[in-house]
């Protein structure tokens, strides 16, 4: 028999769990308010610095601790403005050009919000058949996009960190790289390959393994001929040269290592070609990124980043492998509470080619821009992105007071004051001090150098003139 006191606790119960699920009048209200929230954000967003430094540092945040009574939305949003939104780098900002800029698409979060409010399950085809055919076809398009052949499998990760981790396990197991054979298998790569890639090699047991840091030309790229003398060293030793890592192109510089060259050397050396373009991919919607990444379309595995140089809000990078069944051997799992799951196959489930199981419904914050918009004004604003970096050069080259990096393979472009490091560490601290636009440093030929990249989709040329005009002011030191 159940009992009255079951019953009644359990009717206590709901009343307030109800509150969980806002009735209509009240979503239509906390809707409009969070979406008045990201408006003002927006509109702010033309006059605000692209940087903010504060003492406190975002502290008073932690004065409202997670509490048993809820404080409400618009106290809520209030914390966000008053601790959250404005402070440290603004990357929505057209004048940030600092590390590799994110932009936030506004579709995307749209997005997201969809997807959060279906929850579709997107990990497993029965579960949702239209949220796995959805990613499946914006991964076979970027597959094709790549020049990947048929058979070529691959899928949304958190970003290019994860990617590359996927793609280095699925890399070590197609060769059989454990045991023994770890300390004599060998990766060649540059010292300006991304460091994601030493900590995936860590996380993937592979810590142990021989690093080749080939030696780079004059524009950092990675020298063929250096590599090809390196494997034949390392052959005669008796190790075992396994992956060549190319970048398209790199954090530093953006330079894009030259893939023709690298895929022939690693086809007769039968390496693994790895093609990390998390930064540069995207490019190859534009006719000059795809001259400059030719040979891509050879690589065993490429890595993307969508919340890079496609502009989506941080947390979509991409793994493609050309042997899609390499991807799913290393990645793909089975458990009797999911057995129900098996009856539908037509699509392959994102689960068993990543390490998620339940996950983000990530597609849909790329889709739906992608859809909305055509890839038309992406192809528009990754070719200004291309120009910008050129004009960028060309204005600091005219201003006389810098020393400027080589012409930029994709939209990096590097630049110095000839007076040494500490006047350049001067500057970097002057452009902090200053906020309004935001710019990055890192080292290059030992040196202390600074760079612009041009990623965002709100940066134009007005944003690239005041960087250049805030750089001529700040060095001339007034
Ligand atoms: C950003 C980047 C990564 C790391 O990707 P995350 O999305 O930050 O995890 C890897 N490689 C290159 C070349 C990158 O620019």
């Amino acid at each position: 028999m159940v009992s009255d006191e079951l019953i009644g606790r359990l009717g206590e119960l709901e009343a307030q769990a109800r509150q969980l699920d806002p009735r209509p009048d009240q979503r239509r209200r906390d809707g409009q308010q969070a979406l008045a929230h990201a408006e003002a954000f927006l509109e702010a967003l033309d006059d605000a610095p692209a940087y903010v430094h504060r003492d406190g540092r975002a502290a008073g945040l932690l004065e409202q601790p997670i509490a048993e009574q809820g404080i409400g939305l618009e106290r809520a949003l209030g914390l966000l403005d008053a601790h959250v939104d404005h402070e440290g780098i603004t990357t929505a900002s057209g004048r940030f050009g600092g590390y590799i800029p994110g932009g936030g698409l506004f579709h995307s979060a749209l997005g997201d919000f969809l997807a959060a409010i279906t929850n579709r399950y997107s990990g497993v085809f029965f579960a949702s058949p239209g949220a796995v055919r959805l990613e499946n076809q914006l991964v076979r398009w970027m597959a094709e996009l790549v020049g990947l052949p048929e058979g070529s499998a691959g899928a949304l990760s958190s970003g290019g960190s994860i990617a590359n981790l996927s793609a280095i396990v699925a890399a070590r197991d197609a060769h059989g790289i454990e045991g023994e054979r770890i300390e004599k298998a060998v990766i060649y790569l540059t010292e300006h390959t991304h460091h994601c890639v030493d900590k995936a090699l860590h996380l993937a047991g592979l810590g142990r393994i021989v690093q080749r840091r080939i030696a780079v030309d004059g524009n950092h790229r990675l020298r063929a001929e250096a590599l090809c003398e390196q494997i034949e060293r390392d052959r005669a030793e008796g190790l075992e040269p396994w992956m060549v890592l190319a970048s398209a192109g790199t954090t530093n510089t953006g330079s894009v290592d030259p893939l023709e060259a690298i895929a022939s050397i690693a086809g007769e050396q039968g390496l693994w070609f790895h093609v990390d373009a998390a930064y540069g991919g995207f490019f190859l919607l534009t006719e000059a990124g795809r001259q400059r990444m030719r040979g891509i379309e050879r690589a065993d595995s490429v890595v993307m980043d969508p919340h890079k140089t496609l502009f989506l809000p941080y947390g979509c990078g991409v793994v493609l492998v050309r042997d899609g069944e390499r991807l799913r051997a290393s990645h793909s799992g089975q458990a009797d509470y999911l057995q129900d799951t098996m009856i539908a196959m037509d699509e392959a489930s994102p689960a068993d080619l990543s390490p998620e199981l339940t996950r983000h419904f990530r597609g849909l914050r790329l889709w739906l821009p992608l859809q909305v918009l055509g890839l038309a004004p992406f192809r528009a604003a990754l070719e200004e992105k291309l120009l910008l970096a050129r004009y960028f050069r060309q204005r600091m080259i005219e201003g006389g007071r810098f020393e400027v990096g080589p012409e930029p393979d994709l939209s990096v472009v590097t630049f110095r004051l000839p007076e040494g490091d500490a006047a350049n560490q001067a500057l970097m601290n002057a452009l902090l001090d200053d906020g309004r636009v935001f710019l990055s440093s890192t080292r290059l030929d030992g040196r202390y150098t600074l760079r612009l990249a041009a990623v965002c989709h709100r940066t134009h040329r007005r944003d690239v003139d005041e960087m250049v005009d805030v750089l001529h002011r700040l060095a001339a030191g007034s």
